[in-house]
């Protein structure tokens, strides 16, 4: 992330050559929302600031991705496991004993992360299996035992080598694959620790609540944080896509990744973390501690029936990948659902599967839903999500290539089998189930779709609003479809050309964008003139300053995370609908993203009461 300096703080000092994220904490604390890239000071320049009598306490600014503010002692996340050295093994040694060990210890990390994974549920749960079943992974082990009995290689450096190739390869692919580059580095060091009797990296543990500082955090390390003991997250890497984000907003433990240089958070020192607007202020006042403490102990429910302050409805829905997700959704009193990412069922799988078997997958996601609206999205496979068996061919630039509704050209089949699926299971369950497509670019793909479902006795197809033509053909695309569902996070991607996986890129990949406001109202345009609804799914609804700018534009329903229905159902229940609209008036109306954030929020001031 790159530094901006926010405010008037005259003290502004580019020592070094490379860009910190260190700023005044009078700016940086005081202006709202996502980085932008501005000025420059060297962590040096920080610390001396910080320690100098009388200079305002400095904080350090990155992406704020899990809103909620939070003050503690820092503790700091135990360092990996060092590279082993390249060593052999003397002459003599039982090779087959030492390639035995490497079993040995995948074995026992991937025992322990599935033992770990039997105490959480849901995100948690599904992400240490699938680090357990890399930690097992026989290609994996034989790489390194190979390594061990060719090169005589000592076990310790021959997983590291092997894991090292693994990482490499999934880098190569790009897009989630190459997230995925994260989780074999947690396992390799996790063998490393056990094969050279080194302490298992990971999560401290403290007496008292702490925040979590990290260079990166490994999702295997996010699944297990406990919200009881860390009060907050701060990470020098990863962007708002990561999973540390998507894990944190889902605890619901305030974050701020892509901080940069977080090495003025040093073990034990206080600090106050802003979610919401991605600041640390460094050695906060008792104040500034007492008012995040009241904040955080005021619990948030949402009575399941989303409202401007003047009762205007909104649907408040959530995103749900599988049935864990969607029995958590029904528990924290979403109205529906208004994204089921079913490609999330399938990852992991190299062939298509059965009619029968989605049958299985769909039918739990709508049994929790009784009576409720439920929009199943058809596979959303390519870029960062491949699914081998409509996905294998490696393309230049996948974001822009076969992906989502595209899949349907050469493999139409798979799109049939699925619609075939949904509409067994919509018959088998009693939820209200719509139907909608990704990456839909042009109105003939809208009508061809519409018509797909129709034959399978779907009657309510809608398309996804991800790509800057469907906002802009929103009338006709919506002539012929039923309702549309703005996906946020790819809208934000290919309207700004910011790949949305990029940390660096984190000030682009903003939904406050302008430009991207401008498409949202366009399609709200569209919506009005066919009578369609228009609803928005993607992360932006979960942004309770932003959910109200959307309903200002005409959205009328919201879907996010479970966690955050009750911070969002509280804003919007705190504003009229008059208000909503002029403040998605000046929103739209900004030049900048950061402008059209701080119009918001000063418009707001209902979320600072709230702590947002
Ligand atoms: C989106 O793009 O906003 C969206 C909801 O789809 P996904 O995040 O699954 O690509
Ligand atoms: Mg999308």
């Amino acid at each position: 992330m790159s530094t901006e300096q926010h405010g008037t703080s005259p003290d502004r000092t580019a020592t070094g050559s490379r860009a910190g994220a260190v700023t005044g904490a009078a700016g940086a604390a005081g202006a709202a929302g996502a980085a932008g890239a501005a000025g420059a000071a060297g962590a040096d320049a920080t610390v001396a600031r910080a320690a100098a009598p009388g200079a305002a306490p400095a904080a350090v600014r990155g992406v704020g991705v899990s809103p909620g503010l939070a003050a503690g002692p820092v503790a700091r996340l135990a360092a990996a496991a060092a590279e082993p050295a390249i060593a052999r093994l003397a002459p003599g040694a039982d090779v087959e004993a030492e390639a035995a060990r490497v079993t040995a210890a995948a074995e026992q990390v991937a025992g322990d992360l599935t033992a770990a994974a039997a105490t959480v549920d849901g995100e948690r749960r599904a992400l240490l299996e699938t680090t357990a079943q890399m930690a097992a992974d026989p290609a994996l082990v034989r790489a390194a035992q190979q390594k061990v009995r060719e090169h005589r290689l000592d076990p310790a450096r021959a997983a590291w080598e092997a894991a090292g190739d693994v990482a490499d390869q999934l880098r190569a692919l790009g897009g989630y694959m190459a997230e995925r580059a994260r989780d074999v580095h947690d396992v390799r060091d996790r063998l490393v620790a056990v094969l050279t009797g080194a302490p298992m990296p990971g999560v401290p543990r403290r007496a008292e609540p702490f925040v979590l500082v990290a260079h990166d955090l490994a999702p295997a390390d996010t699944a297990l944080l406990d919200p009881a003991q860390v009060r907050a997250i701060v990470t020098a890497e990863g962007g708002p896509t990561s999973h540390t984000a998507i894990l944190a907003r889902a605890l619901g433990i305030p974050a701020v990744v892509g901080a940069g240089d977080v090495a003025a958070l040093g073990e034990g020192r206080l600090v106050l973390v802003d979610g919401g607007a991605g600041t640390v202020t460094l050695d906060p006042d008792d104040a500034a501690v007492h008012r995040a403490a009241e904040r955080a102990a005021r619990v948030r429910t949402f009575d399941g029936a989303g409202r401007t302050a003047d009762g205007h409805r909104v649907a408040l829905l959530a995103n749900v990948g599988d049935r864990a997700g969607a029995e958590a959704a029904a528990a924290a009193g979403a109205e529906g659902v208004g994204l089921f990412r079913t490609e999330f069922c399938f990852l992991d799988h190299a062939e298509e599967p059965s009619v029968e078997e989605q049958v299985a997958a769909y039918r739990p996601v709508l049994a929790a839903f009784p009576g409720r609206k439920v929009v199943v999205r058809t596979l959303d496979a390519g870029a960062d999500k491949p699914l081998p068996f409509v996905t294998a061919t490696p393309e230049a630039n996948p974001a822009l290539g076969v992906r989502g509704l595209r899949t349907a050209r050469h493999a139409p089949d798979v799109l049939d089998h699925q619609l075939e699926a949904i509409a067994q299971a919509a018959t088998a369950e009693d939820a209200e189930v719509w139907v909608m497509a990704p990456m839909v670019a042009t109105v003939s793909e809208a009508e061809d779709f519409v018509a797909s479902c129709a034959r399978h006795g779907l009657g309510t197809a809608g398309v996804m609003v991800e790509v800057p033509s469907a906002a802009l053909l929103a009338g006709p695309m919506l002539a012929r479809a039923h309702f549309a569902s703005i996906g946020t996070n790819d809208l934000t991607q290919y309207t700004m050309a910011a790949d949305r996986l990029l940390g660096s890129l984190a000030d682009l990949s903003d939904s406050w964008q302008p430009a991207v406001l401008r498409l949202i109202e366009a399609t709200c345009r569209g919506g009005a003139q066919q009578g369609r609804p228009v609803g928005v799914c993607g992360e932006a609804a979960a942004d309770p300053a932003l959910a109200v700018v959307l309903v200002g534009l005409g959205v009328s329903s919201l879907s996010m995370t479970p966690r955050a229905l009750a911070d969002v159902a509280a804003v919007l229940a705190g504003t009229d609908l008059g208000r909503c609209r002029q403040l998605a008036r000046a929103a739209v109306d900004a030049e900048s993203a950061q402008d059209a954030r701080d119009a918001v929020r000063a418009g707001l001031p209902v979320l600072t009461e709230m702590g947002l």
